[in-house]
């Protein structure tokens, strides 16, 4: 279990890191590629089914804390990946297969393995998404400060997490 300040920050690292990664491997393509604009980076304290997903309007990667703090941080590491690289991958190829190619190519350059989904455990992840919702809502503080509700976009379009699978 990985505490909450923790792992924002580490999310907030692994990012930016993925996602400086991934601008030095589209410089080294051609000039004919498009250039994938680099994703936002947004935190979540809602423990819903979802351990991550990206939205491209805004072009964002949203994070749970709960799913983060559940499985730690070395586990949740490949969350992001998986965030970023639907970020890039879809700017890249528009209209290609959500964990197509592209995707699983960009995967395997940031060294993860391209899983569509994720086990964890619901049960515990309510436990403690309800304990840090009833702490931190309504104030939040320090690295906490950009926790948002992503429930306000409806629609997201990915979702990774054991129970859905698209
Ligand atoms: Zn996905």
């Amino acid at each position: 279990m990985t505490n909450p300040h923790e792992a924002a920050m580490l999310i907030t690292g692994l990012h930016e890191r993925f996602c400086d990664e991934l601008d030095e491997l589209m410089r080294s393509f051609s000039a004919q590629l498009p250039t994938p604009d680099r994703p936002e980076c947004r935190l979540s304290l809602k423990s819903a089914r979802w351990a991550g997903y990206y939205w491209w309007r805004p072009n964002c990667c949203w994070y749970s804390i709960p799913h983060a703090c559940t499985v730690g941080g070395d586990s949740y590491t490949n969350t992001v990946a998986h965030e970023v690289c639907h970020a890039y991958a879809s700017q890249l190829h528009r209209g290609s297969a959500w964990h197509g190619e592209t995707w699983q190519l960009l995967m395997r350059h940031l060294g993860h393995e391209p899983q569509r989904t994720v086990t964890v455990d619901m049960k515990l992840v309510r436990k403690v998404g309800n304990l840090l919702w009833a702490r931190y809502r309504g104030a939040a503080r320090g690295s906490m400060r950009q926790v948002e509700d992503p429930l306000m976009l409806k629609g997201g379009s990915d979702v990774n997490s054991q129970s859905k699978d698209r």
